[in-house]
C-alpha cells in the first residue's frame, strides 16, 4: 500500500495521516518533519529550508524529491503526508515508483473549505500561545498563513485534477475522531 495524503494547511492531514499509519501498519512519511528536522542540524542547507518554511513558500523540489525519494526507500508500505505539493513533484514521483516498478495505490485529499481551514490554523497558534512559546511554528504568523494558503491554492490544489483517476476524497470537517472514521469507511469501500 502506497498512499499520499494531501489536504491544505490545516485541514489535518498531519494528525489523520498519523492515525492512518497507526491502523493500517504504514510507515508516516511527512516532508514538513522532515524538513523542520533538517533545520536544527544548523547547516547552510538546513538554514535555507528554515528561511523558506518561515515564509510560508515551498521548498524547491529538487531537495523535496530528494528527501521523499531517500525516505521511501526500501519501504513497501507507506503513507506519505505533504508530498507532493505540485504538479511537477507528483509526475517526478509517479515517475520514480515507476522506475522502481511499483505505483501509487491511491491519493487520499483531506477536503477542508478553506476558511474553516484558515480559523483551525489562527486558534492553533492561539493555543500554543498559551502553552509553550516556543512550540509555535513560525509559520503559523498570519501574514505567513495567508501566503501559505495561496501556495495551496495555486501549486497543491490542481492535484485534485492530477489525480483524478485514484483519488479519494474525504470530508475533512468534523471531530478527529469522526473524520478517521470518515477515511476509514471511504478506503474500505475504495478497496
Ligand atoms: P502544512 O501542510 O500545514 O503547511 P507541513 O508540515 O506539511 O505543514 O509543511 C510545512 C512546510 O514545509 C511547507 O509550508 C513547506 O515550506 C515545506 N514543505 C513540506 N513539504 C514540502 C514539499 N513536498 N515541497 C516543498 N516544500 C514542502
Amino acid at each position: 500500500m502506497k498512499i499520499v495524503f494531501f489536504g491544505s494547511p490545516g485541514s489535518g492531514k498531519g494528525t489523520q495521516a498519523a492515525e492512518m499509519a497507526k491502523g493500517y501498519s504504514l510507515t508516516h512519511i511527512s516532508t514538513g518533519e522532515l524538513f523542520r528536522a533538517k533545520v536544527l542540524d544548523g547547516t547552510r542547507i538546513g538554514r535555507r529550508i528554515g528561511d523558506t518554511i518561515a515564509a510560508g513558500s515551498l521548498v524547491d523540489d529538487i531537495t523535496a524529491n530528494y528527501v521523499l525519494f531517500k525516505a521511501i526507500e526500501g519501504l513497501n508500505r507507506f503513507l506519505v503526508d505533504g508530498y507532493p505539493r505540485n504538479i511537477a513533484q507528483a509526475k517526478m514521483f509517479d515517475l520514480h515508483l515507476e522506475n522502481m516498478g511499483t505505483e501509487l495505490t491511491c491519493a487520499l485529499f483531506l477536503d477542508v473549505p478553506i476558511e474553516v481551514a484558515e480559523q483551525r490554523l489562527i486558534l492553533r497558534r492561539t493555543k500554543r500561545q498559551d502553552k509553550v512559546e516556543n512550540y509555535r511554528r513560525a509559520d503559523d504568523a498570519p501574514t505567513v498563513i495567508h501566503h501559505r494558503f495561496e501556495v495551496y491554492r495555486k501549486q497543491t490544489e490542481p492535484l485534485i485534477q492530477y489525480y483524478s483517476d485514484r483519488i479519494i476524497r474525504v470530508n475533512g470537517t468534523g471531530s478527529p475522531a469522526e473524520v478517521t472514521r470518515k477515511i476509514a469507511k471511504a478506503l474500505r469501500e475504495w478497496e
